[in-house]
């Protein structure tokens, strides 16, 4: 099922959750919509399912006005982040709820029902839990439960409030490895809500970033990491470096050093701000009359194939943060407070 909403605002008293937001989710598709805590998502999600209601705008299902239909017949599938099973039931009992309570005349059989819950079970590789108590699985084990209970009534769309959001990291990991893995087999249109920018750029087909009730970038992973639209995007995507200056005619003077400013040839006379990523800096030796922002090396972390560069500037002792290969980090065997030259390979510039 493809879902749009069209201008959708939405108030809680003086406060503005939702300020004009127009998304299409095409069928199929897994949708990440990420943003800082407090920026509208799980209200945009809840709205969706019908769980809650827009002062204004559209929510459209298969391009049909969803304003009448309750959320029973919407056919939406939830996990949230604390989705509580049933703990005096089993896990067997916990995935047949849903079929169990459907009206008498769309109720399977027994027999269907266990088949169902079977096939559920081995889809998300539990089916040898199916007699424990939800008290005795690991907290993983538990949201892949939550899941495959969502997908029992055999929902159009699948509403994924930060399911993984209460596990720890390295759990976390593999389920949204898992998870796209299972959206490939089904196809469920799904959208995926969560704050942790590397969950989403892993896991969606689509972002959505949004801040203050806003959308701020839709695109692909790849595009929004790659091209951010806004610097809100910039920074929440990742490390930046900032180099605050004057923007003149394509050169971003950054305090005595010049950078290319792409973009910007007819630009006069402004104040703007290059937007570097650690990995998009050069950091060579300090040669006299080289090109370059002059910096010292303070802490090095060295996190397996990359080193982590704390940089001071010498200008104004602001740090800069440089990520380099450990290789290219020994080769040029640098010692700390040693005076380097960096140079951004890569420079992305907002004018004020
Ligand atoms: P997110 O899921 O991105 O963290 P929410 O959609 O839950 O954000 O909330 C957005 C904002 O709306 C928050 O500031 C929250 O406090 C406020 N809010 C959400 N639901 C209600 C409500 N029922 N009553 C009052 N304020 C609410
Ligand atoms: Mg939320």
């Amino acid at each position: 099922m493809s879902i749009a909403v069209h201008q959708l605002h939405k108030k809680f008293g003086n406060f503005t959750a939702l300020d004009n937001v127009s998304l299409d989710f095409a069928d199929g598709e897994l949708t990440a919509l990420l943003g800082p805590s407090g920026c509208g998502k799980t209200t945009l999600l809840r709205i969706i399912a019908g769980l809650e209601f827009a002062d204004s705008g559209q929510v459209l299902l298969d391009g049909e006005d969803a304003s009448a239909t309750h959320v029973r017949e919407r056919q939406v599938g939830f996990v949230f982040q604390h989705y509580a099973l049933f703990k005096h039931m089993t896990i067997f009992e916990n995935i047949a709820f849903g079929l169990r309570v459907k009206p008498r005349h769309l109720r399977p059989s027994e027999a269907q029902i266990k088949e169902k819950v079977t096939q559920l079970l081995e889809l998300v590789q539990l089916d040898w839990l199916a007699d424990r108590y939800p008290p005795q699985l690991s907290g993983g084990q538990r949201q892949r439960i939550a899941l495959a209970r969502a997908l029992a009534v055999e929902p159009r769309v699948l509403l994924l409030d930060e399911p993984f959001g209460a596990l720890d990291a390295k759990v976390r990991k593999e389920l949204r490895r898992w998870l796209r893995r299972l959206h490939d087999e089904l196809h469920v249109t799904s959208i995926f809500v969560t704050h942790d920018q590397e969950e989403a750029l892993e896991v969606a087909d689509k972002i959505v970033v949004m801040n203050h009730g806003r959308v701020e970038q839709i695109g692909a992973p790849d595009q929004v990491y790659q091209h951010p639209a806004t610097p809100f995007v910039y920074g929440f995507l990742g490390n930046v470096n900032l180099f605050h200056g004057r923007v003149h005619e394509g050169v971003l003077d950054a305090g005595g050093v010049a950078f290319d400013a792409p973009g910007h040839q007819d630009t006069r006379d402004a104040t703007g701000t290059g937007y570097v990523r650690p990995h998009e800096l050069d950091v060579a030796r300090y040669t006299p009359g080289a090109d370059g922002l002059a910096v010292r090396l303070g802490r090095v972390h060295s996190i397996g194939p990359l080193a982590q560069l704390e940089l001071v500037r010498d200008d104004n002792g602001a740090l800069v943060e440089a990520l380099i290969s450990s290789e290219r980090f020994a080769q040029l065997g640098l010692k700390v407070g040693e005076n380097l030259l960096v140079t951004p390979k890569r420079l992305h510039v907002f004018v004020d």
